[in-house]
């Protein structure tokens, strides 16, 4: 019978330890030298999959958002829709949103 280590397919997915060696590539190239000092890993499955942006997609959104505060003046976004999702951001957009249109009503008077 073939287990995880045979392969790096199992039923249900990608090995718990094919899993670990494609993460600790990605965090050594931040990090180099990372995955010499980890002390331990744990791989948690959850049935649903976390959105990933494709390539090219940041300047994108910061494409957008340029347009948007070029062109269309009395139209004010706030939320993750032109950014890469996050409370942080809904906030920080939200506040910016609601200074520009308290500006643009006092400019009008
Ligand atoms: C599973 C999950 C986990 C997350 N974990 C984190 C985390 O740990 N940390 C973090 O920072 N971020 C996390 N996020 C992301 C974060 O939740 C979102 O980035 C943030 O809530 C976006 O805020 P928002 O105000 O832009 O949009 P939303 O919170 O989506 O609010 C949009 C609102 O508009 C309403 N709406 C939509 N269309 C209409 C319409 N036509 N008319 C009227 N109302 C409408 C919706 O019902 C909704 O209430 C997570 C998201 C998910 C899904």
């Amino acid at each position: 019978m073939p287990t995880a280590a045979d392969s790096d397919v199992i039923e249900g997915g990608m090995s718990e330890e094919k899993i670990e060696r494609n993460v600790l590539r990605e965090v050594d190239k931040l990090f180099p030298g990372f995955s010499d000092t980890l002390l331990f890993s744990r791989v948690y499955r959850w049935e649903h999959g976390a959105v990933q942006l494709p390539p090219g997609a940041l300047a994108g959104q910061a494409a957008a958002r340029e347009t948007i505060e070029k062109e269309f003046r009395d139209i004010f976004f706030a939320g993750d829709g032109f950014n890469v999702a996050g409370l942080e951001v809904s906030h920080n957009t939200g506040i910016r949103a609601a200074e520009k249109i308290l500006e643009a009503v006092s400019r009008r008077g």
